[in-house]
C-alpha cells in the first residue's frame, strides 16, 4: 500500500491516541511521508513547511483509524446460515467481498482481521488492497475455517453431495485436523478459524453448550499451525470449549461467551486476546422476529447476549485483552453497521468510551500481530488516522455516521471522508 509523500498537518482537535491516556485537547498530528512524526499539544507542534497539507478537525476528534478485530468479508448480509456456502458462486462473492471491504474502509476501519471467509477470497482480497488495486483495511487473512464433522458449519445434508468446502475444511480426528492445516498453510492464511464449540444459531445439535471438536483436534490444529508460523483462534461459546482452547494453546478466543474463572485465568496467564462480537447477539433478539429467527434461536441468542457481557466486564476489569469486532454480515446486522458493536459495548455492557476505543484500536492492531505499525498515534507508526467532525468520547456512536468523517487515512493517504 502506498505511503503518502510530503507532510500532512492535522491540527484544531482532541488527540484520542489510541493507548487509553488522557485525551490532549488542542492538539496537533503530524504525517511526514505517510508516517507519524508527531501528536501531542498544539503548542509543542512543529513548525511545518508553508507547502504542507492542512487538515482542520474543526474541533473534534483525531484518533487512530479502527481495527474491526473478527471481519467476514464474504458475509453478504444473508438471512440464514446456509446462505453463507452456497447461494452464489466464488466470482461473485469475490466482488461482494470488495465492496464490504470499500464500505469498511469508508466507515472508519483502517485494518481488520478476517474471521474467516469463503473458499480462499480473503487472502486475495488482502493482496489486492496491498497492492491499491481496491480500496479497503489492512487485512490479516482466515481462508477457510476449520470444525468436526457433524459440528455447527457441517449443515449441507450429505443428500446433496456438495460438501462444506467452500467455507469450511471439516475434520474428524486429529490426523485430518493436521491436513486441514496444512492445506490451509498452502492457501496463504494467517490465522487459521477454528470452531470448537456451537452457537445459539443451531439449537437441535450444535447450540451454545455444545462441543464441536475434540481437544486432541484443537491440540493437532495449534501443533501444526504453529509449526508453520500460523496463528490460532476459535468460535468458543461454552465454557469447557473455552479452556480446551486455551489449554491447546489458542492465540486468541473469539466470543469467550460463558468463560468460568478457570478459563479466566488460563487466559490472562498467557495474556490471549479475546473478541467478543457481542452486538450481533442484540441484533439477533431485537431484529430476529423480522427475519424470521425461530423462538428457540432467540432465546439463545439472549442467554449468549447475558453471558458475553457478563465475561466481556470480567475480562476487561481483570486486566485482559479486548478486540472489537462484530461479525457483520447477516440480514439483521448487516456491513456498514460495524461502529455499532462499539456504542453497544458503552451503552449495555458498560465500557467507557475511552475503554472501547483502546480496544478498537490498539488492541485490535496487537491481535493483527502489528501492533508496532498501526493502533496508536506515535511518533514512527503509519498515517492510519480518523478525523470526526465531534467529540467521540462524549458521544461514541458519532462513530456510527460515517458523514461526520472529515479523513480517513492510510499511510498519510486521505482515501475516504468529507476531503476524498
Ligand atoms: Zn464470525
Amino acid at each position: 500500500m502506498k505511503l503518502a509523500s510530503g507532510t500532512t498537518a492535522i491540527t484544531n482537535g482532541t488527540l484520542v491516541d489510541g493507548n487509553g491516556g488522557p485525551p490532549v485537547r488542542d492538539a496537533a498530528l503530524v504525517i511526514r511521508d505517510g508516517r507519524i512524526s508527531f501528536a501531542g499539544p498544539m503548542r509543542e507542534a512543529p513548525t511545518v513547511e508553508p507547502e504542507a497539507t492542512r487538515i482542520d478537525a474543526r474541533g473534534g476528534t483525531i484518533m487512530p483509524g479502527l481495527v474491526e478485530a473478527h471481519f467476514h468479508p464474504t458475509y453478504f448480509n444473508v438471512a440464514a446460515l446456509e446462505d453463507l456456502d452456497i447461494k452464489y458462486p466464488v466470482e461473485y462473492v469475490t466482488l461482494l467481498a470488495a465492496a464490504n471491504a470499500k464500505l469498511a474502509l469508508e466507515c472508519g476501519y483502517t485494518a481488520a482481521r478476517s474471521g474467516g471467509s469463503l473458499f480462499n477470497i480473503d487472502v486475495w482480497l488482502k493482496k489486492a488492497i496491498e497492492g491499491d488495486l481496491c480500496p479497503g483495511p489492512r487485512l490479516a487473512a482466515s481462508g477457510r475455517e476449520i470444525c468436526g464433522v457433524g459440528g455447527l458449519m457441517d449443515w449441507n445434508p450429505d443428500f446433496r453431495k456438495i460438501g462444506m468446502d467452500g467455507l469450511v475444511l471439516l475434520v474428524n480426528g486429529p490426523d485430518e485436523a493436521r491436513s486441514a492445516v496444512r492445506k490451509l498453510v498452502k492457501d496463504g492464511v494467517e490465522w487459521v478459524k477454528t470452531y470448537p464449540t456451537g452457537d445459539a444459531a443451531a439449537p437441535d445439535t450444535n447450540d451454545h453448550h455444545t462441543l464441536c471438536m475434540t481437544f486432541e483436534e484443537m491440540h493437532a490444529v495449534v501443533s501444526t499451525a504453529h509449526n508453520h508460523k500460523l496463528k490460532v483462534t476459535g468460535h468458543c461459546r461454552a465454557t469447557e470449549g473455552i479452556k480446551n482452547a486455551l489449554r491447546a494453546g489458542y492465540d486468541a478466543i473469539e466470543h469467550g461467551t460463558f468463560i468460568d474463572d478457570e478459563g479466566l485465568e488460563l487466559l490472562l496467564k498467557r495474556d490471549v486476546p479475546c473478541v467478543p462480537a457481542l452486538y450481533f447477539e442484540l441484533a439477533s433478539v431485537e431484529r430476529g422476529p423480522e427475519f424470521r429467527l425461530p423462538p428457540r434461536v432467540i432465546d439463545g441468542h439472549k442467554e449468549t447476549l447475558e453471558g458475553g457481557a457478563e465475561s466481556a466486564r470480567k475480562i476487561l476489569k481483570a486486566g485482559g485483552r479486548l478486540g472489537m469486532g462484530g461479525d457483520f454480515g447477516f440480514g439483521w446486522n448487516p456491513h456498514g453497521d460495524y461502529a455499532r458493536e462499539l456504542s453497544f459495548f458503552v451503552k449495555y455492557v458498560g465500557f467507557s468510551p475511552l475503554e472501547v476505543i483502546t480496544c478498537a484500536t490498539r488492541t485490535g492492531a496487537q491481535i493483527m500481530g502489528r501492533g508496532a505499525e498501526f493502533g496508536t498515534l506515535e511518533p514512527g507508526k503509519l498515517g492510519d488516522v480518523l478525523v470526526v467532525d465531534g467529540d467521540v468520547l462524549a458521544d461514541i456512536s458519532v462513530l456510527e455516521d460515517r458523514t461526520r468523517f472529515i479523513a480517513v487515512m492510510q499511510g498519510g493517504v486521505v482515501k475516504a471522508g468529507q476531503l476524498k
